[in-house]
């Protein structure tokens, strides 16, 4: 990569704001054009005025193009007129350094673009370019050209290795990852690779914040660490319920039974766990597609109402479809919110005491052009510090493990599926003691729109 320092529109080198005066220099010479002009008669300088307009045009060029040691002088008044008309010959070369010029620019622009801080360093350490990014994470102070101030604010051993890239031979490129101390401490990876202009070492310098990912690492780590003691807890329970019946520790045929039927709902319980684990992956991932089709969802709510039917009535609970207001039919994939309305209901069945009841609602929000089910319930509530966990990940209100089994993503799923597969939003409202609504709302026209 080859960057001339002085192309940098930032090129402010210290003691000098000579970058800032180069267009002041084109200005007085065509200020200075003018006032010949106006001496002059018109007839005799026409064929001057061309090439003194090209020369004002190659001028500006020039001076842009100042190396920094003449720039920093400070003064650059501006060149002398020409005496002589141009020949095309010199036309040429000054059309072909404006190109020169509108490419370097470009080129910063390019540069500018990046969102990862680019900064160019001689073999002494000094910055020959640093773009927009680098400014934002050096500071303006630290990134004037021609001084030492940024490559300082890198820790020792990476200014070591940048001065040891200069001083070699070959095109070479190394690594370095730290935590940078500026004022944002965010974990940074740096590349610094060697590069060569005008017989010059220099090292272009490209420093990216990798919080982002870092985050993600984390969040897979931890995933991955709660997956597992999760998976752990039903898997020792099953071995330990396999072991009483192989070694024929049971009293008698009932407690045979009840073993058994312990081991059948640690089993279903491990592949919930599973089966949720793996259909947020694959949605998280982007893996999996919503199949979007006219869905009538009030005939949905009541078919996922019937399913819970038997085990409302095992809880001894009322439950029952109360409220269709919508009547409408909105682009979703059925399969999938059918799996967040019964997930939504078996939850509500679950942590609602006997003789409770469970409400399923379809209301048609106007204002939003959204379709809103609702599950109200009236039993445990949750509390308010728990809200905001609780679409998490493996996140289950404390005591309730006691109450009723469950793998802690059932919420989560939900969340992945209105939310990451249907555009749409859930949410909870909820008071101790008086119970729970959660509900989720599909955009209406918005989903049309995107289904059509
Ligand atoms: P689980 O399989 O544990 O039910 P979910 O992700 O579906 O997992 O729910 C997370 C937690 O939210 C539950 O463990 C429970 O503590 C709480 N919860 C969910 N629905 C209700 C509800 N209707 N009433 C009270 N608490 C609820």
């Amino acid at each position: 990569m080859q960057i001339d320092s002085s192309n940098s529109r930032r090129a402010q080198p210290e003691g000098a704001d000579s970058a800032y005066r180069v267009p002041v220099g084109a200005i007085l010479l065509v200020m200075t054009i003018a006032g010949i002009l106006s001496q002059l008669s018109v007839g005799l300088v026409e064929a001057w005025l061309m090439s003194a307009a090209a020369v004002a045009l190659g001028a500006a060029a020039v001076l842009l193009r100042l190396p920094r040691s003449s720039a920093s002088a400070g003064t650059l008044a501006a060149p002398a007129l020409p005496t002589t008309p141009l020949r095309p010959s010199d036309a040429e070369v000054i059309l072909k350094a404006r190109a020169v010029e509108l490419r370097s620019e470009e080129r910063t622009k390019l540069l500018d673009a990046l969102t990862d801080a680019v900064i160019l360093v001689d073999e002494h350490g000094e910055a020959r370019f640093a773009n927009e990014a680098a400014i934002e994470r050096f500071g303006e102070e630290n990134t004037v050209l021609g001084t030492r101030r940024a490559f300082e604010q890198l820790p020792a051993h990476v200014r070591r290795g940048v001065l040891g890239l200069a001083s070699c031979d070959d095109a070479a490129r190394r690594r370095f990852e730290f935590d940078w101390r500026g004022d944002r401490h965010a974990p940074v990876v740096v590349h610094a690779t060697r590069a060569e202009s005008h017989r010059q070492a220099l090292v272009a310098i490209l420093m990216r914040d990798v919080r982002v990912e870092r985050e993600a690492d984390r969040m897979k780590t931890e995933f991955v660490s709660k997956a597992s003691h999760e998976l752990r807890t039903p898997l020792s329970s099953l071995r330990a319920y396999a072991e009483m019946v192989a070694d024929r520790e049971y009293a008698d045929d009932a407690e045979h039974d009840r073993f058994l039927r312990v081991i059948l709902s640690e089993a279903d319980r491990l592949s919930k766990l599973v089966d949720h684990m793996l259909d947020i992956s694959r949605i998280e991932s982007g893996i999996a597609r919503a199949n979007l089709a006219e869905t009538d969802i009030v005939s949905l709510c009541r078919a996922c109402v019937e399913e819970q039917q038997g085990e409302a009535k095992r809880r001894s609970i009322a439950l029952a479809l109360a409220r269709t207001t919508a009547g409408a039919t909105i682009p979703a994939d059925s399969g999938l919110l059918k799996q967040v309305i019964l997930n939504l209901i078996s939850n509500a069945l679950k942590y609602t005491p006997e003789g409770g009841r469970v409400d399923v609602e379809v209301d048609f929000d106007g204002l939003a052009r959204e379709v809103v089910i609702s599950v109200r319930d009236n039993g445990l509530g949750i509390p308010a510090d728990a809200l905001p966990q609780l679409f998490g990940k493996f996140y289950r209100v404390s005591g309730h493990e006691k109450v009723a089994k469950g793998t802690g993503l059932g919420l989560n799923l939900c969340r992945n599926i209105v939310e990451g597969m249907h555009g749409g939003k859930i949410g909870v409202d909820s008071e101790v003691g008086r119970g729970s609504r959660f509900w989720f709302a599909i955009p209406a026209e918005a989903m049309l729109r995107k289904a059509a």
